[in-house]
């Protein structure tokens, strides 16, 4: 089995690391064609436009790292402005014209003709069929609204929506506003839409430790600082990947780590220092590890949730009714809207299309019991098939544009290898990857997101599905790819 020829690439998606991918091929000269299934690049920051949304890794560091941008507006910036970050970048770029939107991808499918050479038919919603000798799935991980399972959720009669499914066309101001959910996105709208609301209610079901920190607006100064020294732009992006990716991410590994105790010991602080009523500080005191959930960084949460007109309720929820939630107590909370802030499914990835690989073999089997992927990209019997911020990438708090820099670099290696004849395709064999999924396994076991809570990060196991290792090993097996890893020819099917 080998591949045809040089090689066409599908790119799936146009979020952050789809436009990574397409900027990053067109400076190689390859040819590409970007499927996309909105009518917009931005990915993420396309479909969650809730109020208050923003990023809360520095903008200087989410940005890519051969664009960054002198003109972020703020420390952490509005969802908004990255969005027109990567609107721009897409123009910049002149890839708006090799993107097929409003086409999503629902099959890809690896033929091989006699003399074993392969390709990937990709086919999209539209019914075009192309073949590509390489297939970049770009899709994201959170990106399929979990909507929870509450009895009477459908007989609610004022508007309900995910915080992924923001209807602007509903009225906020001195309205009745419920939030389910106090992750990053429901803290983020508690921030913003506390004030507004003519009553608040945020449902809590698990009290969330809360990192502070200053919402730092740029001056006009500052920014035009930054256009005339490039120099400056790039020492404060590097300084920021050291940081988070050297610092944070690592902290994160070690569970029982002193770094912890001190991240822990700052989210204290604020909760004793910021909540004046001590039952509402009680209530708002988690009791478990800090970073155990990703860990949520705001400089507004703790003073909206205080604020008159809002409310935090933590008696479970038993019910939906057409006028609002019924709590346990038997109490009903009357509102105009309800707002499930409630995550995502997280191990959708590149579901729900067909992708069937070597020998007919379908993804959805391999995936059965979990995702998982090689070095967090491939899967055996999937030739030249790539996943940015698939399953167990790095994730956390620090930027994911990293992550997919580094991928998208790793992956321009692998095709040379192949181009130069010294791998038939690019697919990890199946012992490689089994042996890095065990490392993978153990080592996930000693990290924070291990220490007793529940979030997202945990597979069906209770085991974080997520990089366990030092962002140094990453950054080092990005580097260079370990030929002894991948499939020599196979035979024939
Ligand atoms: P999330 O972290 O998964 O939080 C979901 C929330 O909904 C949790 O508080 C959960 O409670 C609650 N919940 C779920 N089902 C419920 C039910 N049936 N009844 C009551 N409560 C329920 O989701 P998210 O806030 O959308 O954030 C997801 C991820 O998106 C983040 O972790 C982060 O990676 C990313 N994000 C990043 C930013 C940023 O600034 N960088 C901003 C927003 C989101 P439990 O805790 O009890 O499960």
């Amino acid at each position: 089995m080998k591949t045809r020829s040089r090689g066409r690439f599908a790119i799936i998606g146009a979020g952050m690391s789809g436009l990574l991918a397409a900027i990053k091929l067109q400076e190689a000269g390859f040819d590409f064609t970007v499927f996309e299934k909105a009518d917009r690049v931005g990915g993420t920051w396309r479909e969650n436009t809730y109020p208050g949304i923003a990023c809360d890794v520095p903008s200087h560091l989410y940005s890519y790292s051969f664009a960054l941008n002198p003109d972020w507006h703020y420390l952490a910036s509005p969802g908004e402005e990255i969005q027109a970050y990567f609107e721009r970048m897409a123009e910049r770029h002149g890839l708006e014209a090799r993107i097929r939107f409003n086409d999503p991808v629902v099959r890809c499918e690896w033929q091989e003709d006699e003399a074993g050479a392969g390709c990937w038919e990709v086919e999209s919603a539209s019914g075009t069929i192309g073949r590509f000798e390489w297939v970049i799935a770009a899709t994201g991980i959170l990106h399929h609204p979990k909507v929870p399972d509450i009895e009477g959720i459908a007989s609610f009669a004022g508007a309900c929506f995910h915080s992924a499914r923001w209807d602007h066309d509903v009225p906020l101001d001195g309205r009745r506003i419920g939030v389910i959910g106090t992750g990053s996105s429901g803290v983020q709208i508690t921030g913003a839409l506390g004030p507004r609301a003519g009553h608040f209610t945020l449902f809590q079901r698990t009290a969330q430790w809360v990192m502070p920190v200053d919402q730092i607006e740029y001056s006009e100064q500052q920014r035009e600082a930054f256009r005339r020294d490039p120099e400056l732009l790039k020492q404060t992006h590097e300084q920021l990947s050291r940081s988070f990716h050297d610092g944070f991410a690592n902290t994160v590994l070690d569970g029982e780590s002193a770094a912890i105790d001190e991240i822990e010991r700052a989210c204290r602080e604020y909760l004793e220092t910021r909540v004046v009523d001590p039952e509402l500080r009680e209530n708002l005191r988690p009791d478990y590890r800090a970073a155990c959930k990703r860990l949520v960084i705001s400089h507004n949460f703790y003073d909206s949730v205080q604020h008159e007109n809002v409310e935090l309720v933590t008696t479970p929820i038993s019910r939906i009714e057409p006028s609002g939630v019924r709590t346990e107590d038997g109490r009903l909370h009357e509102l105009d809207l309800l707002v499930l802030a409630t995550g995502f499914h997280v191990d959708r990835f590149v579901r729900p299309m067909t992708v069937r690989g070597h020998g007919g073999v379908l993804l959805d089997d391999v995936w059965a019991k979990r995702p998982s992927a090689y070095l967090a990209l491939a899967v055996p019997g999937f030739p030249n098939f790539f996943m940015l911020n698939g399953p167990n990438s790095p994730v956390g708090n620090f930027s994911l544009i990293m992550t997919a820099e580094l991928q998208i670099a790793y992956v321009m290696k692998l095709v040379a290898l192949v181009q130069r004849g010294e791998l038939p395709t690019a697919m990890p064999s199946a012992e490689a990857a089994d042996r890095f999924e065990q490392e993978r396994t153990e080592a996930a076991k000693k990290t924070v997101w291990a220490t007793g809570c529940k979030s997202w990060y945990l597979d069906d196991r209770g085991i974080p599905f997520a990089w366990p290792f030092p962002f140094s090993r990453f950054r080092a097996e990005m580097e260079v790819p370990r030929l002894s890893d991948y499939e020599r020819p196979l035979d024939p099917v």
